[in-house]
């Protein structure tokens, strides 16, 4: 009997062990780069062309991942064009969706234990909204250098009012007393860059694009230089091979999502609030 025991404690420990993906594991990351590579093919599928007119919006796609269900539960593209609306951003599209589609079901007022896997570092708004809803974790697959950062400025420790002042020290004033950060201390986000080698690409080839024709990133996301990168990452997941078979459940959820976004495109480039404007 007690052997019994035994061997039932640890066959549930390894059980637990298995399940339990750490967040810097392999696994992990290369589950995060499948994801990644379907956010890039989400925008690439939906490419937008400079002559095009009118426009959808920028090149820009976003994928949102719940851990808890480990499965995929949205992708959206940016629309700002098509709903003439300018806070329709990839992100904030994805997470409106998940909140009136009851993507998670009775869990989905928030988005904790989420994961977004966006092609362009967050804005302000974007990055706010992923905060204020508790997104655990956003992966990006360009650096923002003109407008990034932003995740880390909304987690900083510090208030900049100075309404707490610091007990007075002699030498030092107006010292702001650090007592309650700027953001919601319980709702951190982890944001990373991918780690595929075509969000290092797209960083170079913004870095010289910056230099010849100017700093806008939406710009250069309608040249051909992006979509080449772009159109590889979508051939690379039509064909990526799993390191580890336990990503291999995600790929195939993956590939299914790109099948369905050459038929039907259900939710994507329809405006989400409002009626849809006529061009
Ligand atoms: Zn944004």
């Amino acid at each position: 009997m007690l052997r019994f025991i035994f061997v039932l404690y640890f066959t549930v420990l390894a059980l637990g062990a298995r399940a339990e993906v750490p967040p810097n594991s392999p696994i992990q990351q290369e589950k995060d780069e499948i994801l990644m590579l379907l956010a890039y093919s989400v925008a690439y599928l939906g490419w937008v062309d400079p002559k095009d007119k009118p426009k959808r919006g920028y090149n820009i796609a976003a994928v949102l991942y719940d851990n808890t269900q480990e499965k995929i539960v949205g992708v959206q593209r940016n629309a700002v064009g098509l709903c003439r609306d300018k806070t329709q951003h990839a992100e904030v599209r994805l997470m409106q969706q998940c909140i009136h589609s009851k993507c998670r079901g009775k869990d989905t007022d928030y988005l904790g234990n989420a994961t977004i896997y966006s092609t362009l570092e967050p804005c302000m708004m974007c990055g706010g909204m992923m905060i204020f809803l508790g997104v655990s974790r956003v992966i990006y697959g360009q650096s923002d250098p003109d407008f990034g950062k932003n995740i880390e400025r909304l987690q900083q420790d510090f208030r900049s009012d100075c309404k707490y002042k610091a007990e007075s020290v002699i030498g030092i004033e107006r010292v702001c007393k650090i007592d309650v950060p700027a953001n919601y201390r319980s709702r951190k986000i982890i944001s990373e860059p991918s780690t595929l080698l075509q969000r290092a690409q797209l960083d170079g080839a913004f870095a010289s694009y910056r230099l010849i024709f100017g700093s806008i990133i939406t710009e250069f996301l309608m040249g051909d230089e992006a979509e080449n990168i772009y159109r590889v990452a979508h051939q690379r997941l039509l064909e990526y091979k799993p390191d580890y078979q336990e990503n291999s459940a995600v790929l195939l959820e993956s590939q299914m999502q790109l099948k369905k976004l050459k038929g039907n495109v259900g939710d994507l480039d329809r405006c989400l609030i409002g009626g849809q404007h006529k061009h």
